[in-house]
């Protein structure tokens, strides 16, 4: 971005001045696999029942600003009352609402990095300081025990479960003790959950933390197990009065008609979804397995635990394989090494079978000309 002149930066205010665009750096390539994307086909018939509900939605019209008859399905899924959902434009403007609604000038968020970076940057959006407790360098867990002790000091708290982009699940107790020692609104953010189930055959999300912690709000997107990035679509759960909230300072008409009508098609068909989340969970495994495989020939491969549609993954020199791997084998996968924690690090989506066969070949002759 071109430095602001100097009227533009007497007119806009100081605070935000200095902030710089996000930049997913995306690059046409063949293979994609750097946003954690759903790259499987739809499954059957769902496309079809999409399509159709686009075409009966007219345009003319206003949505219906609480998205009432995609709320009532998310709830009807989740066995809650719809007066506990909210939905809003990917999980991203909820994220933004949340800190808009619980943190703002002389309030603190408590952050567990390396984690997703849109936490910090809608913090600084609305005044709000972010105090981080690193996760450990070595094994990214979450250093529970300084959340905790950080915690009272807090006013608001994001935990990321699955964590992007580490791959790990925060533990449960944890989650209750964090609602616990925060004085303010902890949200747990489980864009990533479906595939966590998938990958334990069991139900992981902290959900059920809501009936004795009136401050927790799980955070949810379709953008990921539902394959609907595209289409912009998040929604939040929690106590009825948190979800007021939201609904009180959301942009009215954020989630917009087509949204509202792809969304609902999507989320009723959610049981056709389960076996493209289950294959996922499985081909990431197998990645993971052989990627350990090329470290145990002794190339510079390091993989950790993952319960996400993805894979952190350390290599020497990664800027440059990540580089090679777009120019010379037109696969994408994100470069974390610019991030503090996170020196030499890829994280790599997990694709189809063949797109996996793809980069782990190519990954293969690239982290050994690396070296
Ligand atoms: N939370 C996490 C941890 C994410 O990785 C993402 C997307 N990368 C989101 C929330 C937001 O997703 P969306 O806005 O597409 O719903």
């Amino acid at each position: 971005m071109a430095e602001l002149s100097q009227k533009m930066k007497e007119l806009v205010q100081p605070y935000l001045a200095s902030i710089e665009p996000y930049d997913p750096n995306f690059t046409p390539t063949s293979i994609n696999l750097s946003a954690n994307e759903n790259t499987y086909p739809v499954p059957e018939g769902v496309r079809e029942a999409v399509d159709a509900a686009l075409a009966a939605t007219p345009l003319n019209r206003y949505p219906d600003p609480m998205s009432n008859d995609l709320r009532d399905e998310l709830a009807a899924w989740h066995g809650v009352p719809r007066e506990m959902v909210c939905a809003g434009n990917g999980g991203d403007e909820l994220l933004y609402n949340f800190l808009l609604a619980f943190g703002g000038r002389g309030r603190t968020l408590l952050n567990c990095p390396p984690c997703f970076s849109e936490y910090a940057f809608f913090a600084s959006l609305v005044e709000t300081g972010v105090h981080d407790v690193w996760r450990d360098p070595k094994t990214f867990e979450l250093d529970c025990a300084a959340v905790l002790e950080a915690a009272p000091s807090c006013d608001l708290a994001i935990v990321t479960s699955p964590n992007n982009p580490t791959g790990d699940v925060a533990p449960l107790d944890f989650i209750g003790k964090l609602c616990e020692a925060c004085p303010g609104m902890v949200m747990v953010d489980e864009a990533y959950i479906e595939f966590a189930d998938a990958s334990f055959g069991a139900k992981t999300t902290a959900q059920g933390l809501i009936e004795k912690y009136s401050n927790i709000v799980i955070l949810h997107t379709l953008s990921k197990a539902f394959g609907a990035a595209g289409a912009r679509c998040g929604y939040v759960i929690a106590a009825p009065e948190v979800i007021d909230v939201f609904a009180a300072i959301r942009q009215i008409y954020s989630v917009n008609v087509l949204t509202q009508a792809a969304a609902l098609a999507a989320v009723r068909a959610r049981d056709a979804y389960a076996p493209v989340v289950a294959q996922v969970a499985a081909e990431r495994e197998r990645v993971k397995t052989a990627l350990e495989a090329l470290a145990a020939k002794g190339l510079p491969v390091e993989v950790w635990p993952s319960f996400g549609n993805f894979l952190l993954v350390r290599t020497a020199h990664a800027t440059r394989v990540r580089e090679r791997l777009r120019d010379e084998y037109s696969i994408l996968v994100r470069d974390f090494s610019y991030a503090p924690g996170l020196a030499d690090c890829l994280r790599i989506t997990v694709g189809t079978p063949a797109e996996n066969d793809a980069v782990l070949s190519a990954l293969a002759v690239l982290v050994k000309e690396e070296m």
